[in-house]
């Protein structure tokens, strides 16, 4: 009989039950430490006083209203996003998946109203994610997402992941839009180097190209900046933002520029929840903490010391681990066994790591958790690595 919940996830017999900054606490009273945050999300941790006050007190004011009127939650989020990014301009959604859908819509509703109609194809590539929805996963492409669901959404190229000679050759005036993650995450944490991202901006910008950036899973200070492109100084046309922006509450973005942005008329896209009060309270309260300098250079203080503790924890155990990827706290740590040997050595090890393709566990812990807990996070990473060479060695 089938399960009550669609059996869509390979979920680990864990239940917590509560959350307390970096920590998450199961049923059976057992604490782990959280290096996943929801993938992403609980950009600072769980159960922050300053996002708990801000929602408690826009529910008890007004939690949703439709965007046939005015919000000033999601006019306050707009302005703070475009005060702090690129963008001219903002539309609020739930999710990354409705993210992606309105940036492919977008870039493609520009060449329509720029009088080229049949300029529609989309770079994107191999190894990204972009979310579930129909366009979402024809712009990933691969067969495990795209398999039995009938006619792919068309108009879309794939091309091996950071190959700026390929991109360079598939370019063409014929070209709506290159999408991609600075960081891939759920590809294993592969980022792009700042130079390619760099060469990526000028072919799109001999082209004529839109640059999308998808920087759900990346942005929102995950790197130390606010969004990862910054690094590389360079600026998207269009970027997609979800995961932390929400930190825990479902909430997305689009972000883009004027020109970008100018195909999207009154009545061209829409969303009964996207920019809703309550979402739009803790977005712009989120906002506010991370984009500040001060907590941005803790974010990198963090990250500069959670890098060390891992390569030492490489060097300790190289035959569990490979390597270490990412930046800022989106790290990755390249698995000798299977990467999902070490996530379940890290749950009876009390701490909580996610897996990634390429044989990666991404570490993704809240962006103000602090210099005790990040030490105690690697001791028990060192705990699941012994265990896992232990077992290897009775045999
Ligand atoms: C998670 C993710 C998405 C999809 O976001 P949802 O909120 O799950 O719809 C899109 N892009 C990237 C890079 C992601 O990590």
């Amino acid at each position: 009989m089938i399960p009550s919940v669609l059996p869509t996830y390979n979920r680990a017999p864990l239940e917590f039950v509560r959350g307390e900054g970096s920590w998450l606490v199961e049923r059976d009273g057992r604490r782990f430490l959280d290096l996943g945050s929801g993938i992403a999300v609980n950009a600072l941790g769980h159960a922050h006083p300053d996002l708990v006050a801000t929602l408690n007190e826009q529910a008890q004011k007004l939690w949703h209203v439709s965007n046939l009127y005015r919000i000033p939650e999601q006019q306050r989020l707009a302005d703070l996003l475009v005060e702090h990014t690129f963008a001219d301009t903002v539309f609020l959604t739930n999710s990354g998946t409705e993210a992606c859908e309105l940036a492919v819509k977008m870039a493609r509703k520009y060449w329509y109203e720029a009088g080229d109609p049949d300029r529609v194809e989309i770079i994107a590539f191999e190894g990204a994610f972009h979310g579930r929805s129909t366009a979402a996963i024809a712009a990933a492409g691969s067969e495990k997402m795209i398999k039995g669901f009938g006619p792919v959404l068309g108009g879309f190229t794939h091309l091996p992941w950071g190959d700026i000679a390929a991109l360079k050759k598939a370019a063409s005036e014929k070209t709506a839009a290159v999408l991609l993650e600075p960081i891939q995450g759920e590809g294993g944490i592969r980022a792009m180097s700042d130079e390619d991202l760099r060469a990526v901006r000028a072919i799109c910008d001999e082209t004529g190209a839109l640059l999308i950036l998808d920087e759900v899973q990346c942005g929102m200070g995950r790197t130390g900046r606010l969004f990862a492109h910054e690094w590389a100084g360079i600026t998207p046309d269009i970027m997609m933002v979800a995961k932390g922006i929400g930190g825990g509450f479902p909430l997305g973005a689009v972000l883009a520029d004027e020109r970008a942005a100018s195909g999207m008329t009154v009545g061209t896209h829409g969303s009964t929840y996207g920019g809703n009060p309550l979402g739009c309270a803790v977005g712009a309260k989120l906002v506010e903490i991370v984009s500040d300098p001060g907590f941005l250079a803790t974010v990198n203080d963090r990250a500069g010391a959670l890098r060390q503790k891992l390569e030492g924890l490489v060097a300790t155990h190289p035959d569990i681990f490979d390597e270490v990827r990412g930046a800022g706290l989106m790290l990755g740590l390249r698995c000798k066994v299977p990467n999902v040997d070490v996530v379940s050595a890290g749950f009876d090890a009390e701490v909580i790591t996610v897996p990634a393709a390429d044989n990666v566990i991404r570490l993704l812990p809240p962006l103000n958790i602090t210099e005790e807990e990040l030490a105690e996070a690697v001791t028990r990473l060192d705990a699941a690595a012994t265990q896992i060479e232990s077992a290897s060695s009775s045999d």
